[in-house]
């Protein structure tokens, strides 16, 4: 919301900051009706077409494979063949104009998850033994009889399997030197305990699921924007003293904004992680902030670049993020409606707003981030973990650093409840006693 500049005896400025509303559905009813006429739902299936099981080297067939940091490739353990999968949007033609879609395009990876689907059982290609994998927790088993590894490579509908992978770029160790930079940054802030104990070594490397869209919309804004024209100051006697007020006279103007908006990439994070929409607030606030992430390079999805790396399974639906997306795709209607009404001096207050959406198009894509976490060893009821987040890919750096008053990380220690799972997985079990 821009704010209202000036003087405490603000002329005729509109009343008290209400919430602006959303604009009714006959103020769009022009960019709805030409939507409606295309609103048929398109799925772009991104399976690769493997079968489940084997997933073997394209050299030499071996099926122990698996994501090399230094490489950053596929490397094949036999034959040291290195590959990557092929760029997703250029592969399943995810890049077409954002202008030109009509209706719901999604990729196949974005299907709607099924919470009670937690196994799947594969037949070894290898030597006929069936094999039970718990696709909630891994998404690759070694068969037991001739340890061949065996691969999810179907889409199956619980939401663990993604279009596509955005590959580690940042080693482990580039990831500590940032984490130790950032850390070392806020030391002098820091709890003593904190200091004492950080290891940086504690760094584990975690895919998070993440719904992308590509909206092309019809922007509508409407609201009042004033024009100072005339400012002057009043002196008059109160009591024995002088007092000097400022007034200004300003000239208010109706303010409609209408433009067509096409976002690229918009990246949400599509794993709820607990139910308290407060913990996931101030999760989203730590992930946010590394974003954003190359999505675009994003490859089609295959199993071994997981392995190595903790992933957490997409729990959210399309439908679960709708109202989050839309609110997003209205700030950024209105960031770009920001230059435009520059001549009104005093400001621009929106006061209907809505989008009216051509198209969209929905990838889920896994993101990497090295994450660290930390609990205080002396950890008592209501004390929390922390944990600093790292962009895989660029190196971005954010988190929270324990310190020792309490409020200042109120928020970021909401986050850190979450961190506390991830870091039980890394063995800080001995912190939590
Ligand atoms: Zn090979
Ligand atoms: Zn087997």
């Amino acid at each position: 919301m821009p704010q209202w500049p000036g003087g405490q005896q603000g002329g005729q400025a509109p009343s008290a900051d209400g919430p602006s509303q959303m604009l009714g559905d006959e103020a769009l009813a022009d960019a709805a009706e030409a939507a409606l006429g295309h609103s048929t739902d398109r799925i772009i299936d991104t399976s690769t077409g493997r079968a489940d099981g084997l997933d073997k080297c394209p050299r030499c067939g071996s099926t122990d494979i698996h994501y090399s940091l230094s490489a950053k490739a596929l490397v094949c353990s036999y034959c040291r063949h290195t590959w990557n999968e092929a760029n997703l949007e250029q592969t399943y033609g995810l890049d077409s104009s954002i202008a030109d879609l009509r209706g719901h395009t999604m990729a196949s990876g974005t299907a709607n998850v099924r919470e009670d689907l937690t196994t799947v059982t594969i037949k070894c290609q290898g030597c006929g033994a069936e094999v039970v994998i718990n696709v909630s927790e891994q998404l690759q088993a070694r068969c037991h009889w001739c340890r061949q590894t065996l691969s999810i490579n179907s889409q199956i509908p619980n939401g663990a399997v993604p279009d596509a992978v955005l590959p580690f770029q940042l080693t482990r160790e580039e990831a500590v030197a940032r984490i130790d930079e950032f850390a070392g940054k806020r030391k002098a802030f820091a709890h003593g305990r904190f200091k004492a104990e950080f290891v940086p070594d504690n760094v584990m490397g975690v895919y998070i699921p993440y719904l992308v869209v590509d909206g092309n919309m019809h922007a509508v804004l409407r609201g009042t924007g004033e024009v100072t024209t005339r400012q002057y100051t009043v002196s008059r006697k109160v009591g024995d003293r002088t007092v000097h007020e400022t007034y200004y006279d300003a000239d208010v103007y109706s303010v409609q904004r209408a433009f067509d908006l096409l976002v690229d990439d918009l990246a949400v994070e599509s794993a709820s992680r607990f139910d308290s929409d407060d913990n996931r607030l101030a999760t989203n606030n730590v992930l946010d902030a590394v974003q954003p992430y190359d999505v675009e390079n994003a490859v089609a999805y295959n199993p071994n670049y997981l392995k190595g790396f903790t992933s957490e399974r997409r729990d959210l639906n399309i439908r679960d993020v709708d109202a989050d997306v839309e609110e997003r795709f209205l700030a950024i209607a209105r960031a770009k409606a920001v230059p435009t009404v520059s001549r009104y001096d005093r400001g621009v207050r929106w006061e209907e707003e809505g989008v009216a959406v051509h198209g969209t198009r929905w990838v889920s894509v896994y993101v990497p981030v090295w994450l660290y976490s930390y609990a205080d060893s002396a950890r008592t009821a209501g004390s929390l973990v922390h944990y600093i987040a790292v962009n895989a890919r660029t190196g971005t750096t954010m988190g929270s650093v324990p310190v020792s008053h309490p409020k200042i990380f109120a928020l970021a220690c909401a986050a850190g409840s979450v961190a506390a799972v991830l870091a039980g997985i890394v063995g800080f079990g001995m912190y939590f006693t």
